[in-house]
């Protein structure tokens, strides 16, 4: 059987496609490995599809191109490239003329908008770059309204809340980022967005800062973690799981400054008109035979790195060779605070974690 195809070999042969003088061959060499079942990951086969509709138009072959893409987003259906694949088809359709099949794709998709974060990226790149940065605009205030109102009304820490915040905040930025673009003078969404821009990923309180916080806000535990241990363990966890997927997440260490803002006024860290300086990131990962980040003087190997383990575990990270419980017991004391695992309002400056992009670079 011959050599199965990854998606970094697709990415490899997308690349050499748009390198060459006739992009024809590697358009084929695409198809022939859909047809012929020589994907890793049959999900891929959209985006080969993709990729040989993007070096067909490369070479001119704008039929070609279209019914590939066309291929491309069916193929694509139930994967996590749908939406997509589905955008770039209806952008190829507009960049090659078919204005009305193109307007009529993208329409299908704009429900889209106010619900899924991924969808916001692919849809408004379609508009943009085919000349509607207008439209575009249009489109993501009236999504972006929509769903302000959606998160309005859903509960609280509610799993429907947590999602709708996270398209609220795409929306937001996306927003100012299209309205630039036009050269709009910025209003009160964008000042919002500039704020969910620089807001750190999470904020680490040193212990004696987490001590005062928790004793003044009892109900920050459900955030911050029910014990110093808790919150150290978590920060370090989301720390290992973002490495682990290749991501960088920013932590800002709590000051004095913070702290005082959040002990006078729950809601004042994350109104921009009164939030203080942000703090100083914090720099991970030490060596293992370093002093640890969190402060304790102990080495990082013997501190924090197994804490933050034991929680990525817990939290269903993949950890090679670790026996799974089938189930995790709950601890057993009495809490009246929500699990560590329970995240804030996204407008909230306390601990949280930005979607990562999970779709894919063009
Ligand atoms: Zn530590």
């Amino acid at each position: 059987m011959a050599l199965l195809l990854t998606a970094d070999d697709l990415d490899g042969i997308g690349a050499d496609a748009q390198a060459a003088r006739d992009p024809r061959p590697f358009a084929v060499e695409l198809v022939a490995a859909v047809e012929g079942g020589r994907l890793a990951d049959p999900d891929d086969a959209g985006y080969a599809l993709s990729l040989a509709a993007e070096a067909r138009e490369l070479a001119g072959d704008h039929e070609e191109a279209l019914a590939l893409s066309a291929r491309a987003a069916t193929r694509g259906e139930g994967t996590v490239d749908a939406t997509w694949l589905q955008a770039i088809h209806a952008e190829r359709l507009l960049r090659l003329g078919r204005e009305d099949e193109g307007m009529a794709a993208l329409a299908a998709l704009r429900p889209l908008l106010h619900r899924d974060v991924d969808a916001v990226g692919p849809i408004v790149e379609a508009l943009t770059e085919t000349g509607r940065a207008e439209l575009a605009e249009q489109w993501v205030t009236a999504a972006m309204l929509t769903a302000m109102e959606r998160e309005d009304r859903a509960t609280d820490g509610s799993e429907e809340q947590l999602e709708v915040a996270a398209v609220v905040d795409e929306l937001v930025m996306t927003r100012r980022d299209v309205r630039a673009g036009l050269g709009r003078v910025p209003d009160e969404y964008d000042t919002l967005a500039d704020d969910l821009g620089a807001a750190p990923d999470l904020v680490f309180f040193p212990e004696a800062a987490f001590t005062r916080l928790l004793a003044a806000q009892p109900e920050a535990a459900g955030e911050l973690g029910r014990d110093w241990d808790a919150h150290r363990a978590i920060v370090e966890g989301e720390l290992q799981a973002a490495d682990a997927e290749g991501e960088v997440l920013e932590v800002e260490v709590a000051t004095p400054e913070l702290l005082a803002a959040m002990l006078s006024d729950d809601d004042a860290a994350g109104d921009a008109a009164t939030a203080p300086e942000p703090g100083p990131r914090l720099p991970w990962p030490p060596g293992r035979n370093d002093p640890c980040w969190c402060g304790s003087r102990a080495k990082y190997k013997k501190c924090c790195l197994p804490r933050g383990r034991q929680r990525a575990e817990d939290a269903g990270a993949p950890e090679p060779a670790a026996p799974q419980p089938a189930e995790r017991p709950e601890p057993v004391e009495p809490e009246a605070t929500p699990a560590p695992s329970a995240a804030p309002k996204s407008s909230e400056r306390v601990i949280q974690r930005r979607p990562g992009p999970r779709s894919r670079a063009r």
